[in-house]
């Protein structure tokens, strides 16, 4: 934006289209070169093309052998050179040969500074706090292609919330592939303690952070949760499996009791502090047993929501070497059984909801179904009717009367009196 470009709606508009790839699942790299490839036609028309994300870091130079229309390669470890690299690019006939790479690793950096965090919500602003991951799962590509875990210093993140304040925000998640490992570099704050001072931030209502590693969940944080009020009422604790000796083989860095510790720390909050994680089914050797576990701890911590993945084998790591043996069909068996007990746990645990006033901020309105749209501090869909006349603008704070639920939202009434302005 703040050299000049813009963006447009389709593919078809754009002068620069830039891909942005994930290789956390899937056959991810094949994707990306099949759609590349539908783009190579486009390439007659004088646009240009360039690759982000962690394919590009983990394919790097290969991306220009395999997709020869690709002007730019730009790796995660390299946004911050992005704006050097359009310049570049723009001065650059299109020809081959003329391309532009940005691969570092930054594995020495001890700290990092990142203005260019996506925001789309214009009420809720993201920071990334800590990048990278020392934890090497056994599944994980996230290692290879994050690099070494690099936290930002507590003053920075503060600036950021206030500049972020300025603009209009008045939530703001705090953001790292295990945000509580969060490791101040001048050393003044802990996680929980930088919690609390961005939730003191005049002028933020809410603050939210994701996703923590239960490794690196201590108590502190539900104490800090507790006691402050703009800290949401909501933990992602992503297990994993059920089975310790599934986590083991995973190399996951806790036990199924370690895990449910921590949960009981939760539980035993003052306030009702949601639960939600990530879960695979089919890592090599699981068997029915193990499976049953994943399920009978479900059942315990009682999840509110959960993302379930199947095991998919993904370059450089370490379950490469264990045999990927259960049939794709299993697997698929597996992920219906946890997401079929997902959908019990889940319209259980909003049946409570049923009859309380919750504060809700406002996203949207749903025209064809004459609802508004917003999210509670657990961070639920809820879907309420307001009276005729009544304009609700997005990004106001308003109480809702929870009149129903479903597994996967809530349904309410806007309740007389509400704080309309927000
Ligand atoms: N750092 C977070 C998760 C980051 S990745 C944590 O450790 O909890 C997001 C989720 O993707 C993971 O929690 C895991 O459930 C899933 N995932 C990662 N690699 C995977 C793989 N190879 N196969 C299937 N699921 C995977
Ligand atoms: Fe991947 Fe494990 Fe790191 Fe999470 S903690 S990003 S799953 S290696």
């Amino acid at each position: 934006m703040q050299q000049g470009y813009r963006q447009v709606p389709t593919v078809e508009e754009a002068g620069l289209v830039l891909y942005n790839t994930c290789s956390i699942r899937d056959k991810a790299e094949q994707k990306v070169f099949n759609r590349l490839n539908d783009y190579k036609k486009l390439r007659k028309q004088g646009k240009k093309f360039g690759v982000l994300g962690c394919v590009a870091q983990q394919e790097g130079e290969k991306i220009f052998e395999k997709a020869p229309h690709v002007d730019l390669v730009c790796g995660s470890a390299s946004y911050r050179n992005l704006p050097q690299m359009l310049v570049q690019l723009e001065n650059a006939p299109i020809e081959e040969g003329k391309r532009v790479t940005g691969l570092d690793d930054r594995m020495t950096d001890e700290c990092f500074e990142t203005e260019f965090t996506a925001r789309t919500n214009p009420h809720r602003g993201y920071i990334t706090i800590i990048e990278g991951c020392d934890k090497f799962c056994a599944y994980c590509v996230v290692p290879y292609t994050r690099g070494k875990e690099r936290s930002r210093t507590s003053a920075s993140v503060l600036d950021e919330a206030r500049q972020l304040v300025d603009l209009g925000y008045t939530e703001i998640q705090l953001l790292g592939q295990n945000v509580n490992s969060y490791r101040d570099p001048s050393g003044n704050k802990t996680f929980a303690e930088l919690l609390a001072t961005v939730a003191t931030v005049e002028g933020i209502r809410r603050v939210r952070f994701t996703t923590s590693h239960p490794r690196d969940f201590g108590r502190d944080i539900v104490e800090v949760i507790d006691a402050t009020p703009a800290l949401c009422d909501h933990v992602h604790l992503p297990v994993q499996s059920g089975s310790t000796r599934v986590l083991d083989a995973m190399s996951r860095l806790y036990t199924r009791d370690e895990y449910l510790e921590r949960i009981s720390w939760i539980q035993a909050a003052k306030r009702d502090i949601s639960l939600t994680s990530d879960l695979i089914v089919g890592f090599p050797g699981e068997t029915e047993k193990e499976l049953e576990e994943t399920l009978s701890l479900m059942d315990l911590v009682g999840y509110d929501s959960v993302f379930t993945f199947k095991y998919s084998p993904r370059p450089n790591t370490p379950a490469l070497a264990l045999e990927d043996a259960i049939p794709d069909a299993e697997k698929a068996r597996r992920l219906a059984v946890v997401n079929d007990r997902q959908k019990v746990i889940g319209a259980a645990r909003n049946r409570r909801h049923v009859g309380q006033l919750l504060e809700v901020m406002v996203e949207g309105k749903n025209e064809a179904r004459g609802q508004w749209v917003a999210r509670t501090s657990q961070i639920k869909v809820m879907n309420f009717t307001a009276p005729a006349g009544v304009q609700l603008a997005t990004g106001s704070y308003v109480n809702v009367l929870v009149t129903g639920s479903f597994p996967n939202s809530l349904v309410g009434e806007l309740a007389c009196g509400s704080d309309l302005v927000g």
